[in-house]
């Protein structure tokens, strides 16, 4: 249920466009239900979703195993004290932010985007949420494009899933 869209957002790149499976009900149930069923009663206490469209999933993921929801945003969005991390990306450099209070010692946080494609915008939500110290950091995604070898980017020892792959 996941469109493949050619060339878009350039030439090269082969876009997988799941909002074909979020508008439908039944799959976007399914989404749901099967992140939950990975991550409930691991001790999740904030599910961290990466702008814009690990905002999606994040929530709903965060309401279902009963944790709280952060969001990760491009500069200048958040309205509070923010901490920031800038990564470099295929063209020049990129930057996001967290809330400076929305991570504490202790939480255990679940990181989420809809897709891993090279990995580079995750490593820098992985270390930006690692500075605020919290008591574990684990990672997921809905898919994955695993010939661009993201998982290689992160950490070895950190847990990450997905729910499929392309
Ligand atoms: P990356 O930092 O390369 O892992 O890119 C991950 C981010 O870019 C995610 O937020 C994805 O939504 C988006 N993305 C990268 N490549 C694709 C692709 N081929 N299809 C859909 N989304 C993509």
């Amino acid at each position: 249920m996941v469109r493949n869209i050619p060339d878009f957002p350039v030439k090269g790149i082969q876009f997988k466009d799941l909002t074909t499976a979020l508008k439908d009900p039944e799959a976007l149930a399914i989404i749901g239900d099967a992140l939950a069923e990975l991550y409930a009663g691991r001790g999740i206490t904030k599910v961290v979703g990466i702008e814009s469209r690990g905002f999606i999933g994040g929530a709903m993921l965060a309401a279902r195993i009963g944790a709280g929801f952060v969001p990760i945003r491009k500069p200048g969005k958040l309205p509070a004290d923010t901490i920031k991390k800038s990564y470099s990306k295929e063209y020049g450099v990129d930057t996001i932010e967290i809330h400076a209070d929305a991570i504490s010692e202790g939480d255990v946080v679940l990181l989420h985007d809809d897709l891993l494609a090279t990995g580079g915008t995750m490593l820098a939500a992985y270390d930006l949420v690692k500075t605020m110290n919290p008591d574990k950091v684990m990672v997921n995604f809905i898919c994955s494009l695993p010939a661009l070898k993201g998982r290689d980017l992160l950490p070895a020892d950190v847990e990450v899933t997905t729910l499929f792959e392309f």
